[in-house]
């Protein structure tokens, strides 16, 4: 698909621009997860609520009731910990344990958010002072259902029980991935946003609680778990998308339809729209590839030509090459790069690379499109649509997203 603009520039013109279906196992232990809350590369700082243990070669150390501020910094050789009454000085290789005494009431602050469980203080390969939260799986997730669903209708449970399961299974998948590595998950948006205590529902713990242990397995082991607000209509491959080896069948490509409608059409991203007037592409060229061809010598820029040219699209029909032809330049852009370009006008990245462009006036660009996220697993408002007319849980991961899989209760 070709869309062309064309602008005529005038002379002078300068711009500056379920229950029942999971499967019993022998109960076990609940995992504990280590968590990254931070790198800190200069100085930040650490408060303990009640008693915490510091335990080195020479002593243990009591800390929060007497010792309930700490400065962290890295030091010549390594890192320390300190305040004005106490001076902890490490090595590079030192890995350093700070546990509660109560770990049911215990609690530390770290960058204005409170977190339970225990502190791993080491340094990174890079050479920051990481700051690692240790704490069983069930607490975690808590915190990330929140994060990652809205929970504030009771409609909602049946979803928020499925977000649940997929988190835990999520977070299971990356504990064996990253075992010989110093954490698990970073608690950001590169894996599942973790607020520790500062962000809880009573409707996201419940959900967590009624699903206490429970995962989503496919031929014995765990699923490979993908979630996104809303698909748009139609999910994507993760293979197909970002050219990895074959996915699993319960990725392919699918409609996500109930009854004769689209599952996530009640999402404010359903259908989404961004237009972009010829001088704000040339703004994003010039933000993007340091250069505005508007700024060029005035003859240059007469009947200056802009095409955006499709060379690929997934089977789902996500756009997956873009090439931009503006004056003289030529770009490819993949993936997210092609959201990411348009992101200077219009509430940021585009929403999905589900699109279609098309021009008006010849002037400006229009890109209608579909969905918000990548597309693939679990699609979130669909999801919540799905809660809110009755169905349950195992309906919306069995059934709906990731068909073939089967719920199974490992603690
Ligand atoms: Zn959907």
């Amino acid at each position: 698909m070709k869309t062309k603009i064309t602008i005529l520039l005038l002379f002078g013109l300068m711009l500056f621009s379920c229950t029942r279906n999971i499967k019993p196992t022998t109960p076990s232990k609940i995992p504990r997860i280590r968590v990254l809350l931070g790198n800190i590369t200069q100085r930040d700082s650490l408060q303990l609520k009640d008693k915490f243990k510091l335990q080195l070669e020479e002593a243990i150390y009591e800390l929060g009731r007497h010792n309930p501020f700490f400065y962290l910094s890295l030091s010549k050789n390594g890192f320390k910990m300190y305040n004005p009454n106490r001076l902890f000085v490490f090595n590079s290789k030192d890995v350093v344990h700070i546990s509660p005494t109560d770990p049911l009431n215990d609690r530390f602050k770290f960058r204005n958010k409170w977190y339970k469980g225990k502190i791993i203080l080491r340094l990174s390969d890079q050479g920051a002072l990481s700051l690692i939260n240790v704490i069983d799986l069930e607490s975690y997730l808590k915190s990330v259902v929140v994060g990652e669903m809205p929970s504030g209708k009771k409609s909602y449970l049946e979803a928020l029980k499925a977000q649940a399961i997929c988190a835990r299974t999520y977070a299971l998948n990356k504990m064996n991935e990253r075992r010989h590595r110093p954490f698990d998950v970073y608690g950001d948006i590169n894996d599942q946003v973790y607020s520790g205590l500062n962000r809880h529902t009573d409707l996201a713990t419940k959900a967590v609680e009624a699903t206490k242990g429970v995962v989503l397995e496919y031929q014995d082991t765990l699923a490979q778990i993908y979630f996104h607000s809303t698909c748009g209509g139609i999910s994507e491959d993760p293979a197909d998308l970002w050219g990895r080896k074959n996915s699993p069948p319960y990725l392919k490509v699918r409609k996500d339809v109930l009854g004769n409608r689209f599952t996530c059409s009640v999402s404010p991203y359903f259908r989404w729209q961004r237009r972009f007037t010829f001088r704000q592409i040339d703004s994003l060229f010039a933000l993007r590839f340091h250069r505005s061809n508007l700024t060029a010598p005035i003859s240059d820029t007469l009947h200056l030509q802009c095409r955006f040219n499709v060379l690929q699209r997934t089977a789902s029909g996500r756009v997956k090459q873009l090439q931009i032809n503006y004056a003289d330049t030529t770009v490819t852009l993949q993936n997210f790069e092609i959201r990411s370009f348009f992101s200077k006008f219009n509430q940021g990245a585009l929403p999905s690379l589900l699109f279609a462009l098309s021009t008006e006036n010849d002037s400006v660009l229009v890109i209608k499109g579909g969905g918000y996220g990548h597309g693939i697993g679990l699609c979130q408002w669909g999801a919540l649509n799905m809660s809110e007319q009755g169905f349950k849980y195992y309906d919306i991961l069995v059934n709906q997203y990731f068909p073939g899989t089967y719920l199974k209760r490992i603690y």
